[in-house]
């Protein structure tokens, strides 16, 4: 008998007998089963002697897809943690853990249709044919660049989207040819030769002296403020590693798996790393997936997901910028990438490091009980200073444009020293509100419980929470009057630096600047290269980039998180302004910080610039503990939404009623209550909140909870999800 896990939203594994003949697949291959009325494909979780399923109802797989498991006991192991600890249905989470080709019943070595040029095609009189038929010499002038064996049918389909058409003709013609080919396999070989880095300071030299200790499960913290070198002190133990024959794990943010880190990491360590990131064709994820899970790979690099990837010989685990919040998957299966990287690490028996200029708050209370080690680089490395940080007082100086005037003075002067100025305001659009002059009329979304943000260049109105827009109003649609765009996003902002310093090179990168492929690292590369004067964006420019000319941030609106009701809203404000400071000032240029705020004799900036972020760390630390927010208590939140308030409300309801029957003191239920934006794409949301001292309590009432909410008959009138250890509340 097989315990099989299938993709869909139950928490139970599914009985089937083998197929007829053949040996029994091992755990970690995948079956084809049929399940209700479709042909699915499972993974074998183990064996098992018998089954709750009557004799004559037990099915047999219709097959077995590999001859070796694609998940080995270790990863297995993994998905069993993952399941239990997020309690999420255990199919879901290994079709999480699979590539898509191979969740969709594709052979873990594809044969994928390849098209190269054949030598009729070699001898093409390409200049005649691009005046006949331009498309087709565009094809066959992209194929002869790829040389060789040609291309994959994904990756021409990603360059030239319609290239079938032109393809018909030069097929026809015996110019390119058609084959199907095993799909390449990685090699590491392709880096240039490793090149040394350079020699080590002291706190780098302690930091790397303390994680080569041992080769055993441990739990590091670096510390470092940007530009500190925790780079370097990665690198050095990840040589070591590799140099054993081992395998490194890195995890990197969403952005920041930056060209520039992927150069660094092949140049200094002279081998080619394989990536997992979003942007793959499905091939080249397996392709790298499978180096991964060969050993092909020593140096493995990815975001999020690549958590669950199988390694051959693991051996050490790094995840850098241990901050980001895009460690956490927030929908679906909502797990931590970076606290599964620890369990991950533990259950392998190898150390794992989490490098940050900005640590969680949870990370930095392991560190005070003895859990983890906490390793620090107080100083930049090279040199370099930290840059001065002041404040804007901005009701003595208003802002006209979201810009004030020792703001747009200081700018003027960086410029005029050959310097490179970025300015940070976390809002993208021309404006957040458009308002009537005249009535006070506001445009909102009719989807949610929010307001559409105008966007000039488009001349739209957007909704940023379900993607709803509109032309844009020219006159009040209620009184007819005028309308205006209140307040700023980094367009507006764009246009007033333009205005203000005519002939400056302005770049601005946010996601609507950037949705153009390629956009993102043309922009980057220019900044990087110095060549824009004045830069503008939100987010996406703070993490992981080296400016090596910046030398002013200006952060425009930092009062958002200064009266935020998440409890998280003094650290994560913190995070953010100390990583966007760091990028001033990286090389030999002093930096400085500009903040713009309407509240300068608030604590929180006497503290930061006082103490840094260690200070505002401390403090909120001592107040989570006063007031039992984690990292003192843990959490899980019970969302629900539905066309009707009353069904997402009634759900919870039943959920909490059931908890109350069964838990005592160990937990706390808050709730239900409607979701901070009650409603959001034309459904009524609402949550309930689980707070326990004791984890085992908490995860003790959610193991009996779930499967009832999956039978609730009141589920199928709603979308419901379990968050444990949410990172998100209002
Ligand atoms: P972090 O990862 O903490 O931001 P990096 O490792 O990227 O820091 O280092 C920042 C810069 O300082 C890089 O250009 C790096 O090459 C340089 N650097 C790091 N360590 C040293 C050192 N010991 N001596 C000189 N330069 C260094
Ligand atoms: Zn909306």
């Amino acid at each position: 008998m097989l315990r099989v896990a299938i993709n869909v939203p139950l928490s139970r594994e599914f009985d089937y007998l083998p197929p007829a003949g053949g040996d029994l697949p091992v755990p970690g291959s995948r079956v084809l089963v049929q399940f209700g009325p479709r042909r699915q494909v499972g993974v074998v979780l183990s064996h098992a002697t018998s089954s709750d399923v009557p004799a004559d109802k037990l099915r047999r797989c219709l097959g077995v897809l590999d001859d070796e498991p694609v998940l080995g006991d270790e990863e297995l192991r993994l998905v069993r943690f993952t399941s239990d600890y997020y309690h999420h249905p255990i199919g879901e989470v290994v079709a999480a853990a699979l590539p898509a080709l191979l969740r969709q019943g594709k052979a873990l070595y594809p044969i994928v249709e390849t098209v190269s040029v054949t030598d009729i095609g070699e001898d093409a009189d390409i200049e005649s044919l691009a005046r006949r038929a331009p498309k087709q010499a565009g094809l066959l002038e992209t194929l002869l660049d790829a040389g060789g064996t040609g291309l994959e049918a994904d990756a021409l389909t990603e360059m030239l989207p319609n290239w079938r058409r032109a393809a018909r003709a030069l097929f026809d013609k015996g110019v390119i040819q058609r084959v199907e080919l095993r799909s390449a396999d990685f090699d590491e070989t392709l880096a240039p030769e490793a090149t040394p880095g350079p020699s080590l300071n002291e706190d780098q030299q302690l930091a790397v002296a303390s994680l080569r200790r041992s080769d055993a499960f441990g739990a590091f913290l670096i510390e470092g403020v940007t530009g500190s070198g925790k780079t370097e002190v990665y690198l050095q133990r990840m040589q070591d590693i590799i140099e054993q024959g081992k395998q490194v794990l890195v995890l990197v943010p969403e952005i920041g798996l930056t060209p520039q880190l992927v150069a660094r990491l092949r140049k200094r360590l002279g081998i080619e790393p394989a990536l997992l990131h979003s942007a793959l064709t499905d091939i080249e994820r397996l392709s790298a997936w499978r180096a991964a899970r060969s050993g092909a790979a020593r140096l493995v690099v990815g975001t999020r997901s690549a958590i669950f990837t199988p390694l051959a010989n693991p051996g050490l685990i790094i995840v850098d910028e241990e901050h980001d919040q895009s460690f956490k998957q927030q929908e679906g299966l909502r797990y931590s990438a970076r606290d599964l990287a620890i369990v991950r690490a533990k259950h392998l028996d190898i150390p794992v490091v989490l490098g940050t200029a900005t640590p969680t708050l949870e990370m930095l209370q392991h560190c005070r009980e003895g859990n983890y080690e906490h390793l620090r680089l107080p100083a930049r490395a090279g040199g370099a200073r930290p840059p001065a940080i002041r404040l804007i007082d901005t009701v003595r100086s208003p802002v006209t444009d979201g810009l004030s005037e020792p703001l747009a003075v200081a700018i003027d002067s960086h410029l005029k020293a050959d310097g490179q100025v970025l300015i940070f305001l976390n809002r993208r659009g021309f404006a957040p509100t458009l308002i009537c002059s005249a009535c006070g009329y506001v445009a909102e979304c009719p989807r949610c419980d929010s307001r559409l943000t105008v966007h000039a260049r488009e001349s739209q109105l957007r909704c940023h929470h379900c993607g709803y827009a509109r032309p844009l109003d020219t006159s009040c649609g209620e009184c007819g009057a005028d309308v205006k765009p209140l307040g700023e996003g980094t367009e507006r902002l764009e246009d007033a630096l333009r205005s203000r310093f005519p002939g400056r090179k302005v770049t601005r990168i946010d996601s609507d600047s950037t949705t153009r492929k390629g956009a993102m690292h043309a922009a980057l590369d220019q900044a990087k290269q110095g060549e824009a004067e004045i830069l503008v964006g939100t987010q996406m420019l703070s993490k992981g980039h080296h400016f090596p000319k910046l030398s002013l941030v200006g952060i425009v609106n930092a009062d958002q998180g200064l009266f935020g009701t998440d409890f998280r809203s003094a650290e994560r404000m913190a995070q953010s302004i100390v990583q966007v400071a760091g990028r001033a000032g990286r090389e030999t240029r002093a930096g400085e910080v500009l903040i713009q705020t309407g509240f300068p004799e608030h604590p929180f900036w006497s503290t930061l610039i006082a103490g840094g972020y260690e200070q505002i760390a401390l403090d909120a630390l001592a107040e989570r503990e006063q007031t039992r927010w984690p990292p003192f208590t843990r959490l899980a939140l019970i969302r629900s939404a539905a066309h009707r308030r009353d069904d997402a409300l009634g759900f919870l309801d039943a959920a909490r009623d059931s908890l109350a029957a069964r838990c005592g003191d160990a937990l706390r239920v808050l709730g239900p209550v409607d979701a901070p934006m009650a409603r959001r794409a034309g459904r009524y949301r609402a949550q309930l909140l689980l707070q326990a001292s004791d984890r085992r309590a908490l995860h003790a009432v959610l193991r009996e909870l779930r499967p009832e909410l999956e039978q609730a008959p009141t589920a199928r009138k709603v979308r419901w999800s379990i968050d444990v250890d949410p990172i998100e509340l209002f």
